[in-house]
């Protein structure tokens, strides 16, 4: 790979010299999973924790992230203002912001709730964020993000992923990939919760799909018809036997668009 194109901590610092988000930025070779190196680093709001590699990157539930040499990660403190919303909300909003940026490279999609997935149905991104709460306050959002940049293999047992590099032919630049994402969530997190879900709804790819919902507890799965989203973030799904359901993020995840299994 280039140099240039590599993740660099003294690019990456000029560049957001004047932004309020990624003021702090810890920068590390390898870590377990930024996620975790920000938890026991600084939970200050506008931290940003990045990495080349990660050993023990996650999806939800526990799943394996693939972090390999080549992709973006990066964990992001966020204090969300009272009327932000749930943290669907914010897992919506940082999605908004990594489409914006990928679609200047790729045509790409939001697969609700956390991917970013290619008009071919491979994934590139992937976005984990957890609240710390407090009483009735959040104190602050964790918001991990692992973007598929210049990787150049996925292992076998990954046939849904794929990367900007191996899509578009041509390396990209990893330290404009981060700091353009940065600076669409600062526009991003100053859009009420309504138009973020709106903007989000635009190129959301589940909507007007058929879908498979999978229940994260007690195994069991429904089909039907994504009809559109909640204000608060959730998906609408018709059945052909039920009327219309409402499930969040924590409870499901989505099969079905484009064989997606
Ligand atoms: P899901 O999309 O299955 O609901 P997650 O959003 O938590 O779950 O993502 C984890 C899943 O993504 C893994 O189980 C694996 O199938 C896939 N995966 C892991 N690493 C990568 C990667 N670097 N790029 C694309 N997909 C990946």
């Amino acid at each position: 790979m280039k140099n240039e194109n590599r993740l660099s901590p003294d690019i990456i610092n000029k560049t957001l010299e004047k932004m309020k988000l990624g003021n702090k930025l810890y920068f590390f070779e390898e870590v377990t999973s930024t996620f975790d190196a920000a938890q026991n680093t600084d939970v200050s709001p506008g931290t940003v924790v990045c990495a080349r590699v990660q050993t023990g990157g996650r999806g939800r539930l526990g799943r394996k992230w693939c972090s390999s040499e080549g992709g973006i990660y990066f964990s992001l403190i966020l204090k969300p203002a009272k009327d932000a919303g749930e943290i669907q909300v914010i897992t919506a909003m940082c999605a908004l912001a990594v489409q914006r940026t990928l679609s200047k490279y790729i045509s790409c999609f939001i697969k609700w709730p956390n991917d970013i997935v290619s008009q071919n149905g491979k994934k590139l991104c992937g976005i984990l964020s957890k609240a710390k709460i407090s009483g009735d306050e959040v104190m602050y959002i964790n918001a991990g993000i692992g973007i598929n940049a210049n990787i150049s293999d996925f292992d076998s047992s990954l046939p849904h992923a794929s990367s900007l590099k191996l899509l578009t032919g041509s390396e990209v630049n990893e330290n404009e990939i981060l700091c353009e994402v940065l600076r669409e969530i600062d526009i991003c997190i100053k859009m009420t919760p309504s138009e973020v879900m709106k903007s989000f709804e635009k190129v959301c790819i589940t909507i007007g799909s058929q879908i498979k919902l999978e229940y994260h507890c007690g195994g069991k799965s429904i089909e039907g018809k994504c009809t559109g989203i909640e204000p608060d973030g959730s998906l609408i799904i018709q059945t052909d036997d039920a009327e219309a359901l409402r499930v969040n993020s924590g409870e499901v995840s989505v099969r079905g668009i484009y064989d997606y299994v």
